[in-house]
């Protein structure tokens, strides 16, 4: 199965009533399919509901300084949420859509084989690492599964804050750990040893 096989299984998904009669659309992911950094967000809200693109709204435009910061563009990510459907009132996911949403993300990682992924705010990093407190573990270097895992704190997380400027370096600072994870595997897969 290619990206595009697994995105037309799951453009008419009925997994999830609550998620079904709400959305607008199925927002399966943006980028490019050959990447190897995937960016994990939580669910989509209202603008992604209605243009079909993770992180196009306010999050998505602090996501993109963050991005500069780690010297990243988008079309050297990929990017998607643990669920594809927006709840409704952007309320959080619950873990039965995070469930059934599931083998969609696991089937997502066996085709991109991603070397890096980015767990962006509470919800991606336990879905992926089964930890929780983002408080803690953002910017540090996780092992898993043969990949790097990389928790950040959510861009939401800065426009709650009334855009706490400190809070945005701190942010800053993930993303410069990520930049340094990007250059060590393009140093190792120069080396062969990937
Ligand atoms: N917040 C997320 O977690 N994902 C999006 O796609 C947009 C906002």
């Amino acid at each position: 199965m290619n990206l595009q096989q697994l995105q037309e299984e799951y453009q008419g998904c009925q997994k999830c009533p609550l998620l079904v009669g709400n959305r607008t659309q199925v927002v399966f992911g943006s980028g490019s399919p050959n990447v190897k950094i995937i960016l994990l967000g939580e669910a989509p809200g209202a603008s992604e509901d209605k243009l079909g693109v993770p992180f196009c709204g306010q999050s998505g435009k602090v996501l993109d300084i963050l991005l500069q910061a780690a010297g990243l563009s988008r079309n050297e990510i990929f990017i998607t949420n643990t669920i594809l459907c927006r709840p409704p009132n952007n309320r959080a996911p619950v873990s039965e859509e995070i469930n059934n949403c599931h083998p969609r993300l696991e089937t997502l990682l066996a085709i991109m084989q991603p070397r890096i992924i980015v767990t962006i705010g509470n919800f991606a990093t336990q879905c992926i690492l089964g930890k929780t407190g983002i408080k803690a573990l953002h910017g540090k270097i996780f092992e898993h599964n043969g990949m790097k895992v990389v928790p950040v704190i959510h861009p939401a997380n800065y426009l709650y804050s009334g855009r706490n400027p400190q809070l945005l370096e701190e942010m800053k600072q993930d993303f410069k750990v990520i930049a340094k994870v990007v250059a060590d595997s393009q140093k190792q897969k120069t080396l062969g040893e990937f």
